[in-house]
């Protein structure tokens, strides 16, 4: 069974954290105790050079012991948990302070249990030279129990310091546990809510959005491209459930006025007149073009288009389509004007750029209202060739602006002022631009106008 990606993550840190905790336990417990003890044995050996120099003096300031000088050895035998044994040269024991009261204080120690392991407290004993101006006069026997340089503070200071590493080894655990459930959920959480958005787009219903609100920049992005996704799959739902429609709606108008026609025929209603005839081969024309562009479309989609590239003067190529449309514009009392720079060179596809432009004034040519005025602008922009046409016409609605370059997208306007269009015009532009490695697109204003802009990269010179 696969496990839920929260109580990965969740274990996933909770371990990492248990093995930062003990890590650096050891790590620390280890060296504060190393340093200790390496404390510990200096202080220790400072008391023992203490003890061998308090021998010297004594026997310096007065050529031998006395008894008054044995008491002050004693003491500090006493005081510092010390046996103490002076042997003269020729090892005669000159003084010993016994150890009786180490022996006490070692049971003392093992019963109270305040001895650390380490030191089990076994009873050790050294011996030292004893020498007064390098000259030597007998020597010092020290012993002390092992246990006996740990002073009862000391080793309440190493007991503390291991409880509060315990007890913060503890609350270390407890935070890195609550703090791995917290970032686990925050990880978790929106891609639950993504998936349940996903699942719900997979079962039809587009209209849902992953509403995730995340700080985190990969979660952002994966719900924007998915709401992003779900937008598109909407929107070529639209386009699709549109085009089926159309393609109907188009279909139906020429079957069914040829229908009504046959009928009076047949009904002898209608006598089959030459004008009639003609009536029905305009429209079956219609038809037959209908199905060529589907057609074609769908070849132009298929296929990957071949450029037929050659380099032309852009400049003069468009002046010379522009002047093939003014009679058409002189007819109906339209304007079009150009703004051509001149002498620019571009490696293009000629025909393709010729229908390009044709499709362009075409258009506005077709969506004009009296005292219609085009104009067509060329310039070099960079290294890129611009080119407008800025028509004010009827203008596109903003709703149906993002689809005028989709295939048979036309928009009601358009249908109701009975252009004959079929919507596939922009949508052969657009291919024929991009193939070019150019871009299109359209700006439009409704009742005011509407400008279309391309640009081709890559002017060859000017
Ligand atoms: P059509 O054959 O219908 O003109 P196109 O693909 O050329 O098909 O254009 C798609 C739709 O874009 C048109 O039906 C129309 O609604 C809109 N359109 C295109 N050019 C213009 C324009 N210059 N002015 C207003 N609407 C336009």
């Amino acid at each position: 069974m696969k496990a839920s990606l929260s109580k990965k993550l969740s274990l996933g840190f909770f371990l990492a954290v248990i093995v930062s905790i003990i890590l650096a336990s050891f790590i620390s417990n280890y060296t504060v105790n190393k340093e200790f003890n390496k404390y510990l044995v200096d202080e220790h050996k400072s008391k023992i050079n203490n003890v061998i120099k308090i021998a010297e003096d004594i026997y310096n300031n007065q050529g031998s012991f006395s008894k008054a000088n044995e008491a002050e050895l004693q003491r500090y035998a006493i005081m510092q948990d010390l046996y103490i044994e002076i042997k003269d040269l020729n090892s005669n024991t000159i003084y010993s302070s016994g150890n009786s009261h180490l022996y006490h204080k070692a049971m003392m120690g093992h019963m109270m249990n305040n001895v650390s392991e380490n030191n089990t407290g076994e009873y050790i004993e050294n011996k030292y030279p004893l020498a007064i101006n390098n000259k030597n006069i007998g020597s010092i026997t020290i012993g002390y129990f092992g246990s006996s340089y740990l002073s009862t503070a000391s080793v309440t200071f190493i007991n503390t310091l291991n409880r509060s590493f315990l007890f913060s080894a503890f609350i270390a655990l407890i935070f890195g546990l609550v703090i791995s459930i917290v970032i686990s959920r925050e990880i978790s959480n929106p891609l639950v809510k993504i998936t349940e958005a996903s699942n719900k787009m997979r079962s039809g219903n587009l209209d849902v959005r992953a509403l995730v609100n995340s700080n985190t920049k990969e979660i952002d992005e994966l719900s924007n491209s998915i709401n992003y996704l779900a937008e598109t799959l909407k929107n070529q739902e639209m386009l699709r459930k549109r085009l089926t429609s159309d393609i109907a709606h188009e279909l139906r108008t020429p079957l069914t006025t040829l229908k009504t026609h046959v009928e009076a025929f047949m009904d002898g209603i209608w006598k089959p007149t030459p004008e009639r005839f003609e009536d029905f081969y305009e429209e079956i024309d219609r038809l037959s073009k209908m199905v060529d562009n589907l057609r074609n479309l769908s070849k132009l989609e298929e296929s990957n288009l071949n450029l037929n590239k050659s380099t032309f003067n852009i400049s003069s190529e468009l002046e010379k389509i522009i002047d093939t449309f003014i009679p058409l514009y002189i007819k109906e009392n339209y304007q079009l004007i150009s703004d051509i720079s001149p002498e620019i060179d571009t490696s293009m596809d000629k025909d393709k750029f010729k229908q390009i432009m044709h499709n362009l004034l075409t258009n506005s040519y077709k969506y004009l209202k009296p005292n219609g005025k085009v104009e067509v602008i060329l310039k070099k922009e960079k290294q890129d060739v611009m080119i407008k046409v800025i028509d004010n016409g009827i203008g596109i609605p903003e709703k149906d602006l993002p689809y005028v370059f989709e295939r048979f997208y036309r928009s009601d306007l358009s249908r109701n002022k009975n252009t004959g269009g079929s919507g596939i015009g922009l949508t052969i532009t657009k291919t024929f631009v991009e193939a070019h490695g150019g871009k299109i697109y359209v700006e439009s204003v409704l009742n005011k106008g509407s400008t279309f802009t391309i640009e081709f990269p890559n002017v060859i010179s000017s």
